[in-house]
Formats: structure tokens, C-alpha cells, sequence
């Protein structure tokens, strides 16, 4: 049925840049083979499951939907991927995504631009805007993304959907081609909180093959949802409500508030100054250094695509690398680059990270207040596409408020909150401590 639905949509949503119906078939059978045998099913059994083209899978294509990496084929599977087979998941195809996940809208991808299954001439969002719109468009139930900046939250919101940013350290990411390695996590998109609840159960643990990856017991989140919150209280920063967020946007996430008022929980008035001045700025920093560190392994030898034209070594590199990335990554790789060369690494990396660290702590401070940090998700709702393509600038704020979880490393969702009068989806935001997704989940479950 699965397939079917992708068959009949792809046409107009674009969401896949990779389907193989014969595999499918075959992971579907064999799935049916072991359950006629009268074996143990895992959590996922027959469950289709779209991959971000970013997650390495064995023996299937995986491009960052990037000239360079055009037919790389990994030899071995991501961490989650493997977990996603361990649980009996069926993988359904890999989604188009901005190249490298540089991007807040899949049209800096170098295959197509994904649309927005609610109005087909809007962006879904970015970077995971493939991800997102395969469950919107239901051609998957289940997909995942990654979230460097807001990349599984922003689309999320714009879809109408649920996704999860999990707290750094949660979700291994090895098999995940690193974009800025201090910042990435993998994380779940779903229809409802529930599902998301037990794709996190899957994916989430600790795995010796990712250093950052944390040995901590993963709480089982679907027993506890239904549990209220008594006493809740939700921090609501002054800051994220500025003159840069939308009219119609700020409506439903001022009524979702009431709702949770309504539900019991008190609101609380917090601050995060530094977040909401400089995370955009810090992050285009941060980011641009690391994705410089980490792209330099394309150089047209170990992987992808090389040039035709082969000159000597240097020549060879840069000509490969000229033609195989697009302009955002280039653009980068080259911001990054320079933050980090020895007369500027001081005045721009290393005051970045200082920054950083203030961001951290203002949360620390605010969840001494709260439970859980709310607001909105994305400025805007969908934007036409095309309408910020050429203005780079205008296109990095529209992470403006999903940016300083990633920084901060704690934990963030998007869930579904309402319309604009013009039929256009808005998320809420929730932050959570660090390693606290357990309780996120409940407040979020709550909402439903
Ligand atoms: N839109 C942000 C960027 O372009 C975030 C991307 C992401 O989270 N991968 O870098």
C-alpha cells in the first residue's frame, strides 16, 4: 500500500530520491517468512521506514543528494539503519534532503526540490524537507532525519507533523555523513507522539563506534505518555516572540498555550538574550568551521565523482570538488574555512565557542524555572518556493528559533499546533533538558 502511495504522489512531492520496489518486496517478504515461522517480531515488523540520504545504508546509494557523492554506495549500514533491520522496520527508500543538510527548504539539493504536500508550491522545509514530506504525504508512516540546526523540527512544523530533535549524545551517528559534528543528531518524524515515542525506543542507545555517544539506559517513553504532568510548568522566553515571527504563526502557539493552561500547567516568564541575539550567528560559525573540517574528504580520490579533466594533484582536487558540490556548500566551506584560518581563528571561532557556552547556560538557568521551554518552531509557515533561494541570509533565519537547542545541546520537538487562515500548517516548539526526552514526550502527548 506503502508503495502505492509513493507510485502516485512522487509526480508532485518529490519526497525519494532513492526507491527500490523490488528490495522492498524482498525486506517485506522476509519479514513475513520469519513471522510464518513463528519467530519473535520486533517492535517494527512490516513497519515502512523512509531514511534521510544522508544515513549510510548497505549496498543502497546514499548521496546527501550531492553531485560528489553521486554513486556512492556504503559498504556497511548506520548505526539506527541497523537498528531499524534489528526491529524488523521494512527501509522504503532514501529522501531527498539540501545537499550535505545545508539548507532550511531541499532546494539547495542537487537532484530536485521536494514540495510541500499541503500546497505543492511551497518548500516542506529543510533540511530533512524529504523525510517530512514522505509521512505527510503518508507514502511512509515513519521516517528520519537529522538536525544539525533545526533540520527535523523546521520541517516537521511546516509539514504538520511530529519530529525530534533527541538530546546530543542520544542517537548514535555513526553511518550519519557528519555535516558539523558537535551539532548533528538523528531523530525520528511521525504522524503523533506515540509513534515517535517508540521510533525513539529503536534508535536511541549507546554505541562504541560513535565517541559522543552517551552509556545511558533508554527509558522506555511509550509506558509513561499517558501520564499528566501535575504541577506543570512551562517556560515561555520573552525573546521568541519578537518582531520577526508571523502574525498568524504567534496566534496558534499563543492558543496552545491556553490549552496547556487549560490542562493545568502554569506559565513562566524566561529569558535567553544571548539565544535569541547571536545563535544564528554563532551557529554560522560553529557549523561553517566544522562542515570545512569534515568535507574535506571529498577530494575526488577516496570517494564520488572526479573530474574529467585530471591535471595534477591540487588541480585534480579542486576541479573535482568545483564541480561535484553545489553553491551553499561551497559557500561553506569557504565561511568556514577562513573562521578558522590562524589570523581569524580568535576573533570568530574561539569567541563563538565562547558564546556558545552562554547560550548554554541561559537554559540551564531557564529549566531551573520550568519543565519544558515552549514557542514557536519556525518564524513563518511555508514560504513559496523560490522566495528566499537567492537570499541566503533570509533563509538562515528561518532556524532562528530551533538553532540554539542544537548549540546547547538539549533536547527539542515540533508537534503539530494548528493552521494559518490560508491552510498552511504551524509546529510548536518544546525544549527539554538535556537526557530528558521521557518527560518532553509526555507534555508533548498531552497536547493530543
Ligand atoms: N538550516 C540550517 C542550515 O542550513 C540547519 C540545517 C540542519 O539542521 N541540518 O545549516
Amino acid at each position: 500500500a506503502f508503495l502505492a502511495a509513493v507510485r502516485a504522489r512522487e509526480p508532485k512531492v518529490k519526497a525519494f530520491v532513492h526507491v527500490d520496489e523490488a528490495d522492498v518486496r524482498r525486506q517485506a517478504e522476509a519479514v513475513d517468512a520469519k513471522r510464518k515461522a513463528g519467530s519473535q517480531l520486533g517492535v517494527l515488523a512490516g513497519v515502512p521506514v523512509a531514511i534521510k540520504d544522508v544515513l549510510c545504508t548497505r549496498g543502497t546509494p546514499t548521496t546527501c543528494s550531492s553531485k560528489i557523492l553521486k554513486n556512492f554506495v556504503p559498504p556497511y549500514d548506520a548505526h539506527v539503519v541497523e537498528k531499524l533491520r534489528a526491529a524488523d522496520a521494512v527501509l522504503i527508500g532514501k529522501t531527498n534532503m539540501d545537499e550535505f543538510a545545508m539548507g532550511s527548504s531541499t532546494e539547495n539539493s542537487a537532484v530536485q526540490t521536494t514540495r510541500n504536500p499541503w500546497d505543492t508550491e511551497r518548500i516542506p522545509g529543510g533540511s530533512s524537507g524529504g523525510s517530512a514530506a514522505a509521512v505527510a504525504a503518508c507514502q511512509a508512516p515513519l521516517s528520519l532525519g537529522t538536525d544539525t540546526g533545526g533540520s527535523i523540527r523546521q520541517p516537521a512544523a511546516l509539514c504538520g507533523i511530529v519530529g525530534v530533535k533527541p538530546t546530543y549524545g542520544r542517537v548514535s551517528r555513526y553511518g550519519l555523513i557528519a555535516f558539523a559534528s558537535s551539532l548533528d543528531q538523528v531523530g525520528p518524524f511521525t504522524h503523533d507522539v506515540t509513534d515517535a515515542a517508540l521510533l525513539m525506543e529503536v534508535i536511541a542507545g549507546h554505541d562504541r563506534r560513535d565517541s559522543t555517544s552517551i552509556d545511558r539506559p533508554v527509558p522506555a517513553y511509550t509506558k509513561s505518555l499517558g501520564e499528566p504532568i501535575k504541577g506543570l510548568k512551562i517556560g515561555v522566553p520573552r525573546e521568541f516572540f519578537d518582531a520577526g515571527l508571523d502574525a498568524e504563526v504567534e496566534a496558534s502557539i499563543r492558543a496552545a498555550l491556553k490549552e496547556y493552561q487549560a490542562l493545568g500547567a502554569t506559565l513562566v516568564d524566561v529569558s535567553l538574550p544571548h539565544s535569541a541575539k547571536y545563535a544564528v550567528a554563532v551557529y554560522y560559525i560553529v557549523a561553517t568551521a566544522e562542515a570545512s573540517s569534515n568535507l574535506a574528504r571529498f577530494d575526488g580520490m577516496h570517494y564520488g565523482h572526479r573530474t574529467a579533466e585530471k591535471t595534477d594533484l591540487i588541480g585534480t582536487y579542486a576541479k573535482s570538488r568545483g564541480e561535484g558540490f553545489g553553491k551553499e556548500v561551497q559557500r561553506r566551506i569557504m565561511l568556514g574555512s577562513y573562521a578558522l584560518s590562524s589570523g581569524y581563528k580568535d576573533a570568530y571561532y574561539l569567541k563563538a565557542l565562547k558564546v556558545r557556552r552562554l547560550i548554554l547556560n541561559e537554559f540551564t538557568d531557564a529549566f531551573a524555572k520550568c519543565d519544558v521551554v515552549m514557542g514557536p518552531t519556525s518564524p513563518s509557515a511555508a514560504f513559496k518556493i523560490g522566495e528566499k533561494s537567492d537570499n541566503p541570509l533570509a533563509m538562515y533565519l528561518s532556524d532562528i528559533y530551533t538553532i540554539s537547542c542544537n548549540l546547547a545541546g538539549i533536547a527539542g520537538m515540533s508537534i503539530p499546533c494548528g493552521f494559518t487562515k490560508g491552510g498552511l500548517p504551524v509546529g510548536l516548539q518544546l525544549l527539554s533538558p538535556p537526557f530528558d526526552e521521557e518527560k518532553m514526550f509526555r507534555v508533548a502527548r498531552m497536547y493530543e
